[in-house]
């Protein structure tokens, strides 16, 4: 049956295309009722003069993977996985036929999300965890004439669906774990960034000396922030990222937690797309030149910890930073 479509359908794109992938798009641009929603935020054809700064917005942070999570528990949760394809072996962390004899015939249950990792409930016991790197992506799609490009591992459902986990750049990985708590605690990841309470994350900042941008993207200090959303949170608390972690005051730690919880709900609201994000937001004014949503300045590049990232000059005073920019001394106030 063909249902008439009653309104603009909105379909959010990665960037960049594979070859496949471009003569899709091609074909869904013909379709008026389809409106295209590329991730990275600009309009179609714009896109190539500015590829890294569409890279940067797509790598997967807390909230991309929260949505995997909730696609994953809607489409693949409770079905059997009827056959296992492993396209590409480069991102298993354990044999392809170990993960093939785990996953075959067996029921997927639900799943966990902890800071950038997705775990996948196997019946009875374990888990398939998933690390999407920095272009990782999943995908729900039906049959498999026309599969996801870079995809590394299929799961065929017995509904006739397939999940599909893609990894372009081979920066994710796939592996098995047997309890979700031995897993963190062995790569010694932080809490969860929504987990983690105002006490604690005080008591975790004030022990470290390092820039609070750093600190807030170590995965051992918290879990799931990454350098977009780490400038997002600095930017909304006025907080510079170089400033030392354990020299902020209270007010600052407080707009800090309280902006952090507030950013990552908001963004998984906006499915992680910036074109739906606030127009006060740092994030959709990520580029070379762009002027601050807030105050107009000219939003600065600025390195820390060897990631790229912006601030604003005026509304994240540098002198927070404690002499550690070149000519802004710390004031002894
Ligand atoms: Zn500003």
């Amino acid at each position: 049956m063909i249902r008439r479509i009653e309104r603009p359908v909105i379909v959010p794109v990665f960037r960049p295309f594979s070859a496949s992938d471009r003569r899709i798009v091609h074909r869904l641009e013909e379709i008026p009722e389809i409106v295209l929603r590329y991730r990275d935020g600009l309009p179609g054809r714009a896109a190539a003069a500015v590829g890294s700064r569409a890279s940067e917005v797509l790598m997967p942070e807390l909230p991309t993977v929260e949505i995997f999570k909730r696609t994953f528990d809607r489409t693949a949760a409770g079905r059997r996985i009827a056959h296992v394809r492993v396209p590409s072996t480069r991102v298993l962390k354990k044999s392809a036929s170990s993960i093939r004899s785990r996953l075959a015939g067996r029921r997927l249950r639900g799943s966990h999300r902890h800071g950038k990792y997705l775990f996948a409930g196997l019946e009875g016991d374990g888990w398939v965890v998933l690390h999407f790197g920095m272009t990782g992506d999943l995908h729900h799609y039906k049959g498999d004439k026309d599969p996801p490009g870079h995809e590394r591992l299929r799961l065929s459902l017995n509904d006739g669906w397939n999940l599909g986990y893609s990894c372009p750049r081979l920066l994710g990985a796939v592996d098995l774990a047997e309890d979700v708590g031995e897993f963190i605690n062995e790569r010694s990841l932080g809490p969860d960034a929504f987990d983690l309470d105002l006490s604690h994350f005080r008591k975790r900042l004030s022990a470290r000396s390092g820039a609070i941008k750093s600190v807030l993207m170590n995965q051992k200090v918290l879990a799931g922030l990454g350098n977009v959303y780490t400038d997002e949170v600095l930017f909304q608390a006025g907080v510079h990222p170089k400033a030392p972690a354990g020299r902020l005051d209270d007010e600052q730690v407080r707009g800090l937690h309280r902006g952090m919880h507030r950013i990552l709900h908001q963004a998984i609201e906006s499915r992680a797309d910036p074109a739906r994000m606030p127009s006060s937001w740092l994030l959709p004014h990520r580029e070379p030149e762009a002027s601050c949503p807030r105050c107009a300045a000219t939003l600065k590049r600025i390195t820390v910890g060897g990631r790229q990232g912006y601030c604003c000059p005026s509304c994240q005073n540098s002198r927070q930073a404690g002499g550690r920019t070149r000519g802004a001394k710390a004031s002894a106030s």
